[in-house]
Parts: structure tokens; sequence; C-alpha cells
């Protein structure tokens, strides 16, 4: 058995043949056909068909909003006008490969001059040419595979495009070769609870049907295992099942330290699901997720509809709502200009909101009102409301004292900047809490854009460099007796969040898939336990070693 190394994404682990998703087909030459006109026809009749029906069948298995997405492009396959341009070509003597591309790029011109909707159409119809070009070719065709059974996806990475039409029934596994623990494949897979490697730049010598491991506690890719490893991992896969469905308990080290455990949440309609998983509240509420696709700031009214649906979710918990976290990867048009050269280095979070302080004091008003309406009607959370992207304690007063002007009764700031967590004494005597956001502190610790696939190896928060920044607002918090959260990815890695609890962490919030597995480690381990396995990760010299030092520390074996 051969191992491949990656980053794993949760603890779970899974087995299965490969199915990869090809990569796209280089453009065919404008070269005269050696086939006579109606010969070149035929072929091209024949795949045009073919991927039409394939693709409607393809739909029907799928369903819902797959289904509309996938017959869209079978009748895209299909229509008249296309079919004439290609035909056209092939009468001027063209091969079926070269008359369907160039055809279809023509059309996907004329979308996108359209632009809106019709411009959105475009990806999709030069996903259908190159599958009418892969058939033509006899080749497999790039995009999502779909074997008919169960699968391990290997891919370079998945688009947002990608995962809305991916069928995850039959998906095992995910394997990609780019992409770091915050990427889009990452999320999407920590979300759903799916076992996945990303990462694994190895994988490229991954053959459709070979059988493989995918292990994510230990971030490997095993091979053509034996049918010892494969019994081994069925039996740690079951394992690992009755955790994730084990009745959910209050966070705690096995020593009792309480270690609330909070959910990371977009939207108030999945509070619901989120208690269901155990979510003591809501460590972080992404508020830019109500607004991503609206033009215009969105009203008081609006967003105390929202807010008071949330806090209605959690009658009694605590709810830590941040502000608009507007720029960078989550523009928002009403609150960013558009040219920035480094966005993510620009006017964004609590600096965009303070340029546009009437926003910024409608949200304040807004979470205000619904604390107080969801509180008459006997339903009110304990509302902590908070500042992206802070980098200083001018920034943290500046906010603290409006939160409180508007009847914020608790006012905390997310350090994301390893200015504020240098700070963190400083930022902590104005405000009541911090919660440390570790995709960004990694991202700007390391210099590595959180979004960017060729450095998505800097992205890693297991770096010592963001460990040691997190024991500094840890000491921060604790010499003030103020809480210190986490609610960046990292607190969903098991060890991770371990590790964090022996920096000084005292919740963790994180996307509620992800909470029975956190939970299940730390009842393993004492307070003294996480303060020493937090000792050996510091001391590392890079996130790798400072991951096999966790591991070796709390006593987890390598492949477990
Ligand atoms: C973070 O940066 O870690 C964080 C939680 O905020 P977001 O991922 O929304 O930027
Ligand atoms: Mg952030």
């Amino acid at each position: 058995m051969a191992t491949l190394s990656g980053v794993g994404i949760g603890t779970g682990v899974a087995a299965g043949p490969v199915a990869r998703m090809a990569d796209p087909l280089p453009a065919p030459a404008n070269v005269p056909s050696t086939l006579a006109a109606d010969a070149e026809r035929a072929r091209a009749h024949e795949a045009l068909s073919a991927v039409a029906a394939e693709l409607g069948a393809r739909g029907e298995r799928a369903g819902g909003l797959a289904q509309e997405v996938l017959e869209a492009q079978a009748m895209m396959a299909e229509d008249p006008s296309l079919i004439e341009e290609i035909d056209a070509r092939l009468s001027a003597g063209r091969t079926a490969e070269w008359a369907v591309h160039d055809a279809f790029a023509s059309f996907r011109d004329t979308l996108t001059a359209l632009g809106g909707y019709l411009g959105e159409r475009a990806a999709d119809l030069d996903d259908v040419a190159q599958r009418v070009v892969a058939r033509l070719r006899g080749v497999p065709a790039p995009g999502l595979p779909d074997p008919g059974h169960p699968f391990v996806l290997v891919a370079r990475d998945l688009s947002p495009a990608d995962t809305a039409v991916l069928d995850l029934r039959n998906v095992l596994a995910l394997v990609t070769l780019d992409g770091g623990p915050t990427s889009h494949t990452a999320i999407l897979a920590r979300e759903k609870s799916i076992v996945a490697v990303v990462g694994v730049a190895e994988a490229s010598a991954l053959a459709d049907g070979q059988t493989v491991i995918v292990d994510a506690a230990a971030g490997l890719v095993a091979t053509d295992p034996s049918a010892a490893d494969l019994a081994d991992a069925a039996d740690r896969a079951r394992a690992h099942a009755a955790t994730a469905s084990s009745p959910p308990s209050p966070g705690a080290l096995r020593d009792g330290t309480a270690i609330p455990l909070l959910a990371n949440l977009g939207t108030p309609a999945d509070a619901g699901a989120a208690r269901a998983l155990g979510a003591e509240g809501v460590g972080l509420f992404r508020t830019e997720f109500l607004f991503l696709s609206a033009d215009a700031a969105p009203t008081v009214a609006a967003q105390q509809a929202e807010y008071e649906r949330l806090l209605a979710g959690f009658p009694g918990m605590k709810v830590v709502v941040r502000l608009l976290d507007a720029g960078a990867d989550k523009p928002l048009p009403f609150l960013n200009d558009a040219d920035e050269e480094n966005p993510a280095l620009g006017v964004r979070g609590l600096r965009a909101l303070r340029a546009h302080e009437g926003i910024l004091r409608d949200q304040l008003t807004a979470l205000a009102q619904a604390d107080a309406a969801t509180r008459d009607r006997g339903e009110g959370a304990d509302l902590w409301v908070m500042a992206p992207m802070v980098a200083t304690v001018e920034e943290t007063r500046y906010f603290t004292d409006l939160a409180r002007e508007h009847g914020i009764r608790t006012a905390g700031v997310m350090v994301e900047i390893p200015a504020a967590a240098l700070l963190a004494d400083r930022l902590l005597a104005v405000a009541d809490f911090a919660s440390i956001g570790t995709n960004d502190l990694t991202q700007y610790t390391m210099a590595a854009d959180r979004v960017l696939g060729a450095v998505a190896g800097y992205q890693d928060p297991w770096h010592p460099a963001v460990l040691r920044l997190v024991r500094e607002v840890g000491a921060a918090g604790s010499a003030a007796g103020k809480p210190v959260g986490i609610c960046g990815e990292a607190a969903a890695d098991p060890l991770l969040a371990l590790v964090l609890v022996g920096l000084g962490a005292t919740s963790l919030s994180m996307a509620p898939a992800a909470l029975a597995a956190v939970r299940a480690l730390l009842t393993e381990h004492s307070f003294d336990d996480a303060k020493r396995v937090a000792e050996t990760s510091l001391a590392a010299e890079d996130a790798a070693s400072a991951r096999a030092a966790a591991r070796a520390a709390a006593s987890i074996p390598a492949s477990a």
C-alpha cells in the first residue's frame, strides 16, 4: 500500500474506486478534414445527440436544481440554430471537432456580450462543447464524472459551479490536488460531512477505478490497499459514524472544564439543524451572507427580521453576530469600491463600515431592536456583537463606543490581523471579548491569499507562527478575565481545537457538521493535556511538524 499525503478535512475515513474529474481539453486545430463532409456531419450529429441524451439522463438521476441545469444543457446540444452553424462549417470541409468547438464559441461570445443571466450561461455552453468534442475524440468528458456507482472523486479542485451540480449521494470521498483547509472544496466537505483530503499534489497519479482509502484524520490517501487494510478502514468508518450520531452533550474536557461548542452560521434557517447537532449557541453569524446578492444596503426592517429569527432560534443561548464583513472574497457593492489592487489589504471589514457609518449604525440599530423585540416575547438570546478585521486599539474603541451607544450590551472584536493579536491585551482592555478568525489570521500571517490555490500550502493554521499569535490572544484573555473564542475553520479540526484550547481559547465555533468529532476528542483530554499538546506544537518549526508533534503528544497513532 502506498500513501499520498495532503490536508485532511475532518476525521472520517472512506474507501472506494477512484473517478477522476478530467482536465479541460485543448482546443481542436482548424485543419481541413480528411473525411467527406457527410461523414463528418454524421459524426457530429451522433456526438451531439449522445451528449444530449447523457445530460438528460444525468438530470433525471440528479433531480432538483441540478436537473434543471442539466436539462438546459441537453437542449443546448440539440439547438437547431447551433446545429445549422456547425453544418455550415462542415460544408466548408472542416473537422467535426473544430466545427463544434467554433460554432459553440461563437454562440458563447454572443451570450457573453448580452451579459446578465444569459452571460452566466456561457460557461454551460463551453461545458457542452467540451463534452461533444470529448465524445468525438473518444476520451473521457471533462468535468464531473458520473460512473454510475459510488466513487472517490479526484479533481484538481472543485469550483462553486461544480459543487452546485455534484450529486453527493454517490461521492464516498473527495481528493483534490490543489486547495488548502479554507478552499471551497474544504468548506463544502466540512458542511456536508464528506470525507476529504485536499492539496494532494501526487493525486494526479491516481487512475480511474483504482481502489483507495481516504483517511481525513491522518491527511492520507492510501492506494491499492489489502483486504485487511480495507476491513480496518471499514471498522474505523463505522466507529466514526457512531461518534457522529451519538447524542450531543455540552463541550467539555475530560476533567470537566467546559468548552462551549458553538455554530458558524450564515442564515437563521440553519438554526434548527445546528441545535440538533448540539450547538450550544452561535459563535459566528456571518451577516454579509444574507446580503451577498443585494445591490443596495439592506434596510433596518429587513435586517431586524433576519436577526429576530436568528435570536429566536437560540433562546437563552449565546449568539455572536459579526457585522457586515465586506471586501476581498466577499465584496458587497454598497460597501466596497470595485477597483482596489489588493482588496484583502484594502477597505474591508470595519474599515468599509466606518467609511459608510450610516450602514454601520443601521446594522447596530437593527440588532438592538431585534434583541429588544425577542426579549419582549420571552424568546431572546444572549446577543454579542463583534466587528470584523479590526487592526488597532483606536478602531476597537470606535466600534465598542458606537455599539454601546446603540444599546448593544456585549461588544467585541475579531482578531484576524497579526497587529490585533500582538496587541490583544490592549484591545481586550477596551472590548468585552475577542474572537479569533483563523482563516484571515493565517492569510495575513503567512502573506498568502486564502483563495489562491498556488499558495494554498501556506494557508495552514497549524503553522507555529499562527499558533504563537493565538497564544498571545489567549494569554491576554485570561489576564483580563475576558472570553476568547475561535471562529475560523481551525476550530473544526479536532486535534487543532484541543491545541487552541491549550493556547487559551475559551469557546470554539465551527460548521455544525464538525461539532461531534471535536466534542469527542475534547472529552478524551484534560486541560493539562491540552496545554502540553499545545506546547509541543508551538515548539515545531512548520505546520506539518506541529501537526505531527500534536498527534504524538495526544497519543493519536499516525494511521488513526
Ligand atoms: C476568519 O477569517 O477566520 C473568519 C472566521 O471570517 P471569514 O472566514 O468569514 O473571513
Ligand atoms: Mg475573516
